[in-house]
């Protein structure tokens, strides 16, 4: 070879290289002699679009059944869909008993352990008073005070009885299971005790709003996730925070509401009340390695305001939190300190 073609092929020879560097080099790491790859995957499943990155060397596999087993759980859980535990045990309410797979009998053991926990702000039996308020949906309306008051005596999870075989009964006719407040954070939970069990490197998953991370970044760095800003005339986030193996979950009043004579009617019901929940709260995250926990827990802190929510907080373990009001206040957990970052300046921020 000629030094001309010699020189011409160790430039092909860089080329090839660098293309397949730039191809590629989002998605391979080098970590500790592993081949990580990263799989992305968005999906249309509990009524959010959840998003999930897997970083393992089976990335794409883990993905596919990240996606399945999150579907399996919609397919039990769901309340529009037919043929759901769920839908089964509402059409069954106050007549029969009905067998229920493993998730939904372990799921509605857990929300009944919140409610009694939260004393009921946090009730999985609000079915009727969220089909009454229709909110976010096309009957969404303010109803008269008599129609609340007689949907309100259908709510209460002590009518829930839990029987031997799986099987669960609502003793009453006209009662009604909604798990919205929770389903996520169950299947979060879920999730991350299947990555757990195959030990992948590092995951990340968003159910709208509800975020999960599995141990760090595969740069080994912390992950850092923002806080929405409940004040939608700001926009953006109010604060990010550093974290690992963890979840954090943000209930809000923007979520899903509307609003009629200036007034904001939004998708948190309090059970006491049939109201939705007007506690001076605008926005509550909780931060915790359980999704279930927090999951529940930001719903109900949302209705309990937040003397009593730093009450109930303060008796757990592995709880933080953030309560945004009405008043521009966020009041945060001392525990946070050294992990958040706030990006906003309107905001009075106290820690207790
Ligand atoms: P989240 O976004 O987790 O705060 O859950 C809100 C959803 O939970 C609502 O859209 C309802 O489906 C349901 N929900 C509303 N109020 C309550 C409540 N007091 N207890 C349990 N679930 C509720
Ligand atoms: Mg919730």
């Amino acid at each position: 070879m000629n030094y001309k073609r010699f020189i011409f092929a160790v430039i092909i020879l860089m080329i090839i290289l660098l293309g397949i560097y730039f191809i590629n080099g989002d998605q391979l790491f080098n970590d500790k002699d592993k081949e990580v790859q990263k799989a992305e995957g968005t999906e249309f499943i509990m009524n959010t679009f959840v998003r999930i990155r897997i970083y393992d060397k089976n990335s794409e596999v883990i993905l596919s059944d990240t996606l399945q087993k999150l579907r399996h759980l919609e397919n039990i859980f769901s309340k529009t869909i037919e043929e759901s535990d769920i839908n089964k045990l509402n059409y069954n309410a106050g007549i029969a008993a009905v067998k229920v797979n493993k998730h939904t009998y372990d799921i509605l053991k857990e929300s009944h352990k919140f409610a009694e926990m939260t004393e009921g702000s946090f009730d999985p039996t609000i079915g009727p008073l969220v089909s009454l308020w229709g909110i976010g949906t096309d009957d969404q309306k303010v109803p008269s005070e008599n129609e609340i008051r007689q949907v309100v005596g259908k709510v209460n999870y002590k009518d829930i009885e839990f029987l031997d075989n799986n099987r669960v009964f609502l003793k009453k006719r006209g009662m009604s299971l909604d798990l919205g407040a929770i389903a996520k954070g169950y299947a979060a939970d879920n999730i991350i005790e299947y990555y757990e069990q195959i030990d992948i490197e590092s995951a990340y998953i968003n159910m709208g709003g509800n975020v999960s991370v599995y141990k760090r970044k595969v740069d080994d760095s912390l992950w850092k996730i923002g806080i929405q800003d409940p004040d939608q005339s700001r926009g953006g986030i109010i604060a990010v925070l550093n974290i690992e193996d963890t979840s954090v979950v943000t209930s809000g009043n923007y979520e899903r509401y509307f609003l009629k004579d200036g007034v904001r009617y939004h998708h948190i019901i309090d059970p006491e009340t049939g109201y939705p929940a007007k506690n001076g709260i605008i926005s509550s995250t909780v931060i915790s390695h359980d999704s279930s926990y927090a999951d529940a827990l930001s719903t109900s802190f949302y209705i309990l305001g937040v003397e009593k929510s730093f009450d109930l907080v303060e008796k757990l373990k592995d709880i933080k939190i953030i309560l945004v009001t009405e008043d521009n206040k966020a009041y945060v957990s001392e525990k946070l300190k050294a992990k958040i970052e706030f990006t906003v300046d309107e905001l009075e921020i106290i820690y207790r």
